[in-house]
């Protein structure tokens, strides 16, 4: 009878410990961050040049919920370029096999209009390659580019691109990215073009398509006009700087040229880096570096007049809460729940011709049927 009291006690304390454990992992502990780099935000018009847009720049913050744009304006004192847009919505982000997507599924139904299973990229729920908005762009004869913080071949960026049943089919992706022939991008990656178990080397190939190709920002910086494939460091902000913001304003100024208008999808990759670290420092700065690159891109659409500017997310990365913060001194204080992503809905900004399309609350399909519409586009 002890002995079959004792072994009673040992299992109850271990479950409790157990449970405990669990609680504590995302429940106890807080992260904070103090803000030391404000920057000031500049107010823009709404007066446009047209009715519809010629060009449309679509931005998505890999896990960006709407605390962390939250977290993002506290940090900065309560300014952000985001307070620009008027027209503001949610998007919904469950795929076609899960409540919880991840950037595979979420970014293909952006991208394509289809919910598809997680993991996959450009193809639909029963494994059809669906056409992406960028790809229906360049048939339709607009430029098309591609700019990320990451590896151009990470789900993001290959749902805009690539067919493929799983996100970790890097070489079958990088094959894709030269097959689909975006005018430009941008990104990580390199290894994947050139050293190949199949022998081919895609850099060559994309140097006989006439794509300029360089491996650093001096270089990339350069470029005015024509084809471009750059290759740059992915990861956090504190190893890459100010990249994204120059960056994407090397593909605006390039893209800029092209008389029948552009499509171009820029990431910030690493805000979901920072939820999935459960870091308030690494979550906000890459919320700050992505939204100075919104404001270069919205000072680059006040002044064309006929560029829709849209930002969202593909899901919400660590189910952050903010528990506490100081908007007079940039302090903010938050819990994560977990290490994975969420079934939250992410916010949907929308600036220029053809944003009040963009409110509400919709499926993240709705994007691409949006896009079809308001750029006129034949499928
Ligand atoms: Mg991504
Ligand atoms: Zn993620």
């Amino acid at each position: 009878m002890k002995k079959i009291s004792i072994i009673f006690i040992t299992l109850t304390l271990l479950f409790t410990v157990t449970i405990q454990g669990q609680n504590k992992k995302y429940e106890g502990e807080e992260s904070s961050y103090q803000n030391k780099d404000f920057y000031e935000v500049q107010t823009f018009g709404h007066k446009f040049k047209s009715k519809r847009p010629k060009n449309v720049i679509l931005m998505i913050g890999d896990g960006m919920g709407v605390a962390h744009v939250f977290a993002g304006s506290t940090a900065n004192r309560g300014e952000l370029y985001l307070n620009n847009f008027k027209h503001v919505g949610f998007s919904r982000t469950q795929s076609a096999n899960r409540y919880v997507t991840d950037s595979g599924a979420g970014g293909t139904a952006i991208a394509t209009g289809h919910k598809a299973n997680n993991s996959s990229v450009g193809v639909d729920a029963e494994g059809n390659a669906v056409p992406s908005i960028m790809a229906v762009a360049k048939k339709n004869k607009l430029a098309t580019g591609i700019v990320v913080t990451t590896s151009l071949l990470d789900a993001t960026p290959a749902d805009f691109v690539s067919h493929q049943p799983s996100r970790k089919m890097m070489p079958e992706i990088a094959a894709d990215f030269v097959d689909a022939g975006p005018d430009l991008f941008i990104g990580g990656g390199i290894e994947h073009f050139r050293n190949r178990e199949d022998g081919r080397n895609l850099l060559d190939e994309l140097r006989e398509k006439g794509y300029q190709v360089f491996d650093t920002i001096t270089e990339v910086e350069k470029v005015k006009e024509g084809k471009l494939a750059g290759f740059l460091k992915e990861g956090r902000i504190s190893q890459r700087g100010d990249q994204l913001e120059r960056t994407t304003a090397v593909a605006l100024d390039i893209l800029d040229d092209h008389k029948k208008g552009f499509f171009l999808m820029v990431e910030q990759s690493e805000i979901d880096g920072g939820g999935h670290d459960n870091d308030m420092q690494y979550t906000v700065e890459e919320m700050l570096d992505f939204d100075k690159t919104i404001g270069k891109v919205l000072e680059f659409a006040e002044k064309d007049g006929r560029t829709l500017v849209i930002v969202t997310a593909d899901h919400e990365t660590g189910g952050l809460t903010l528990v506490g913060g100081d908007v007079e001194t940039g302090e903010v204080r938050g819990r994560f729940s977990t290490g994975g992503h969420t079934g939250n809905m992410v916010p949907v900004f929308a600036y220029g011709p053809g944003a009040e399309f963009f409110t509400g609350i919709d499926e993240n399909t709705s994007f691409f049927n949006k896009l079809v519409k308001v750029l006129r586009l034949k499928q």
